[in-house]
């Protein structure tokens, strides 16, 4: 951010009239307008890298500047502390300093809820911050049946509280919402309120209920009320797409009858929908504020042209709004990168990151994002190796999940040799959840509850997500525990312990220092690198597997975005043909998304000027409507002068894939696979080894050596 004249500041932390206007500056005039209108209530619609945040935190110093809001009666909120902290960086260096209240939901309801039993000689509750052993001992034993996970039951709990859903309207909601309880809904509604119930004779609250109460003595209590409405008079909130119905009862009981708010946010990034948000408060603004106008910004700050058609071309038509922007300078286009495997993507990412590092490019300038904590965990790990500096960012860290907190203690405890434990917990992992989804759909056979006639598949769809993500943690455990076995040959359960212990205070430390960030989609909401990795481009992933209903695959197509429109300069999208999970190793398949990104590099190959990304997924949904829904897939040979723009798309893919060869083997790229060769694999889009083999150029080593790969390239053209 350029950093803005503080000016000097009366008592209040008012900074001088003369610097409101150094306060516009570096703003067009929408962004302006936004900033200086005197509506309200007012939302600012916008696209991501359109300056929404830039705008939130202006629109504040303007005011203050102006004298139209004191800084200590304004409050800033965002949905977690980080995000809350960026806001007090960006707000501070616009000269605001001290004054302005940011902060989380949770947080300033906990301040406020405590002054109030603090005032009238209450004792405080006793914060619950973990309902898991609460839940747990509320879910009745199923003979005969599957057990039920009690972090499913928190979950759904933790859903129909955001929902402001009482544990008797839970069963109607839940079939309403399309919910996938972990229970029967009537059941889960028995442990909701048995739950609710412990908790309340226990005089425990947990973090909902500190909206909940918060909100309930600001509606009950006009003295409480009037005292936290004189304290907060001008209301502001980053990334309203993602506020929840409890958190928008407690801003309304807030605001009460007066209408200085100011929102801002993107319903195309709006990504918890799963747990509980709803962003048709920022969608219908002026329904629910009525006399609220609502400002939108089109103009994209962050990002090349190039990564913008990508970003542009992922969300394509699919939600409502307008492509962003561009009005940064060309740069390279986006680079889809496809690997072996999960390994050597790791290091791949590590390679490219040390190559992009050097004199005036820090490695803070790079960030790698993947879907879930398990890959961001095994990516520090690989960077770890490469002697990267990195940190983890937002999230729970890995360790810090319950199933993963447990596999170590139990770790630690084993009287068994460390590889004979791990040996232990892989086969566990492997063999409790059911197969990895993959491509081809298959359930694993060693799935003992797996029926034969496809009930695996309809289990599998009920196990739900929270089952598949600790799958995914405890898988990438094990493949912790194996790196570190190959390191310490005395190695223990303690010792595994404390190296993961180790690398965290590493990762700790990087904090403050020049360091590459790795974060799952979700914590990189509202950042922005000038280089971005993105890992993990696979189906299964990307959209997650779990994902089934046609709400939840939209939203992880949002997720996609977010990630795409996290960069600024380079865009860097990598997948790997195969993954392990635990001991088992899983084909992988290219994410169907990607169709829609390598529809923009086939333009860009193809030099036309770059669009806005639109163009090309229509001109793509075209072809592909007017063809039998393959491409030209198995089609003879032509001549060498007719390849398309879809066999060029195929090609760059193949010279992707060819140079992470050539530089993993440390050969020259044409030793790999001499141009001619690609051409034709581009153009006759084998689908075996068979078909390969009688290409030009293509010998039995070679096929053995590259086959496999060189087939998952070319395999993502034929899904159509
Ligand atoms: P997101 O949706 O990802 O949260 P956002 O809309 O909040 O994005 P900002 O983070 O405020 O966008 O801005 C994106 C980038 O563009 C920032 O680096 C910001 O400083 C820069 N920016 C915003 N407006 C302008 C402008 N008018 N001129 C130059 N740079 C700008
Ligand atoms: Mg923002």
């Amino acid at each position: 951010m350029v950093p803005l004249p503080a000016g000097p500041s009366d008592p209040l932390g008012r900074v001088s009239r003369v610097d409101a206007e150094a306060l516009l500056a570096g703003l067009n005039p929408d962004q302006r307008d936004a900033v200086t209108t005197e509506a309200a209530p007012l939302c600012i619609l916008a696209g991501a890298g359109s300056g929404k945040t830039r705008v939130l935190t202006r629109r504040i110093a303007h005011r203050v500047a102006t004298g139209s809001a004191e800084p200590h009666r304004v409050l800033a909120l965002t949905f977690t502390r980080k995000a809350a902290g960026e806001l007090r960086g960006r707000l501070a260096a616009l000269g605001l300093r001290d004054g302005v209240a940011a902060g989380t939901f949770h947080g300033i309801a906990l301040a406020q809820l405590r002054s109030r039993w603090l005032e009238r000689g209450e004792t405080e509750p006793q914060l619950l911050d973990r309902k898991y052993a609460l839940v747990a001992r509320n879910i009745a034993r199923r003979p005969g049946r599957r057990e039920v996970n009690p972090l499913d039951a928190v979950a759904e709990i933790e859903w129909a509280k955001a929902r402001r859903i009482a544990p008797r309207d839970y069963a109607d909601e839940a079939l309403h919402h399309n919910r996938r309880p972990p229970l029967p809904a009537a059941e889960m509604a028995g442990v909701y309120e048995r739950y609710e119930q412990e908790k309340a004779r226990r005089g425990l609250v947990d973090f909902d209920d500190l909206l909940v109460r918060c909100e309930r003595a600001l509606v009950t209590d006009p003295q409480f009320a009037a005292t936290q409405r004189w304290r907060f008079r001008h209301l502001f909130v980053d990334e309203f797409q993602d506020v929840n119905p409890l958190q928008y009862a407690l801003l309304r009981a807030w605001l009460g009858d007066r209408g200085d708010l100011c929102v801002v946010g993107d319903p195309r990034q709006a990504i918890y929908a799963w747990n509980g948000a709803d962003a048709s408060y920022l969608d219908h603004f002026a329904r629910h504020f009525p006399g609220g106008e609502v400002h939108e910004l089109r103009d994209n700050y962050r990002s090349t042209p190039q990564i913008l058609a990508v970003a542009n071309a992922v969300i394509g038509d699919r939600e409502a709004g307008l492509p962003l922007r561009p009005n940064r300078p060309a740069g390279e286009p986006p680079t889809v990168v496809p690997f072996a495997d999960d390994a050597d993507e790791a290091r791949g990412i590590a390679r490219a990151i040390r190559d992009a590092h050097g004199p005036g490019r820090p490695w803070s300038d790079q960030a790698v994002l993947a879907r879930t904590n398990a890959q961001a965990a095994l990516i520090a790990d690989a960077l770890g190796r490469a002697a990267i500096p990195h940190r983890v960012r937002g999230g729970a860290s890995l360790t810090a999940q319950p199933e993963v907190k447990q596999a170590l203690a139990r770790l630690r405890r084993a009287r068994v040799p460390f590889d004979v434990a791990l040996a232990d917990l892989d086969a566990e992992v492997s063999g409790r959840f059911p197969e990895e989804t993959d491509e081809a759909g298959a359930t694993g056979d060693d799935d003992p509850a797996a029926g034969a006639d496809g009930q695996g598949a309809a289990r599998r769809d009920d196990e739900g997500r929270q089952a598949e993500q600790r799958r995914a943690n405890l898988a990438a455990l094990v493949q912790l525990g194996r790196d570190y076995r190959g390191l310490d040959p005395a190695a223990s359960g303690a010792g595994f312990v404390q190296w993961l212990q180790a690398a965290a205070r590493a990762e700790d430390a990087g904090g403050a220092g020049d360091a590459v960030e790795v974060a799952t989609f979700h914590a990189a909401k509202g950042l922005e690198w000038p280089i971005v990795h993105v890992a993990g481009v696979e189906a299964g992933l990307v959209p997650i597997g779990h994902a089934r209903t046609s709400e939840a695959e939209a939203e992880e197509r949002r997720l996609f975005y977010v990630a795409l429109t996290r960069a600024e300069r380079v865009l860097r999208l990598s997948w790997a043909a195969e993954r392990t999970f635990g001991s088992r190793r899983s084909r992988r398949q290219p994410s169907p998304y990607l169709a829609d990104v390598q529809a923009v590099l086939g333009a860009f190959a193809e030099r036309r000027r770059p669009t806005d990304g639109l163009a090309e997924v229509r001109r793509e949904r075209r072809r592909l409507a007017a063809t039998d829904g393959t491409g030209h897939r198995g089609r003879g040979a032509r001549s060498p002068a007719s390849l398309t723009a879809d066999d060029r798309a195929v090609l760059d893919a193949l010279k992707a894939w060819r140079l992470e060869q050539a530089r993993a083997a440390k050969v020259p790229a044409d030793v790999v696979f001499p141009d001619t060769t690609l051409e034709a694999v581009a153009r006759s889009r084998p689908a075996d080894v068979a078909a390969l083999l009688a290409l030009p150029g293509v010998g039995t080593v070679k096929a053995n050596r590259y086959g496999e790969t060189l087939l998952g390239v070319v395999a993502r053209y034929a899904e159509g």
